[in-house]
């Protein structure tokens, strides 16, 4: 038997965080579908011209940042999930110290106590333009291929 790290949490408390993000995968899945649906639907309106296509394109691209950041979300939610499993859960991933149960009910994916979250979120701020031009970049070599 492994030693649970988490033991700030009671088992009640556990189940109730795992039903929390298990909902917001299910609510991420079915968006999907609904999104993956219309797409498919609009896709079926027969003969299109040039215009239509650009403006599907269009459509397609803001679609596909929406799903990029609902997916970075889902992969988190699964990351947290295998984490509860493995009684991982709870621990802050800079200090080792146990994250609030009332903070992890509030955002069930937190990997960060507030101290660590308020610190990093500092040097965020400090980074905010470089790291802004690094990520555009990295949309860039997304999108041209
Ligand atoms: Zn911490």
């Amino acid at each position: 038997m492994s030693v649970r790290l988490n033991s700030h949490l009671s088992d009640k408390q556990i189940k109730l965080l795992k039903d929390k993000l298990m909902g917001e995968a299910e609510r991420i899945r079915s968006n999907f579908q609904l999104k993956k649906h219309e797409y498919e639907n609009n896709s079926l309106t027969g003969a299109k011209d040039e215009v239509d296509s650009a403006n599907d394109n269009i459509l397609l691209a803001a679609d596909m940042r929406f799903s990029n950041r609902e997916n970075l979300y889902y992969k988190k939610i699964m990351k947290t999930l295998s984490k509860i499993e493995s009684d991982q859960y709870g621990m802050c991933d800079e200090c080792a110290e146990p994250i609030t149960y009332s903070r992890l009910i509030a955002r069930p994916t937190s990997e960060m106590c507030i101290l660590c979250k308020e610190e990093s979120e500092r040097e965020e701020s400090q980074n905010f333009y470089e790291r802004r031009s690094k990520s555009l970049g990295r949309e860039m070599s997304v999108s041209g291929h």
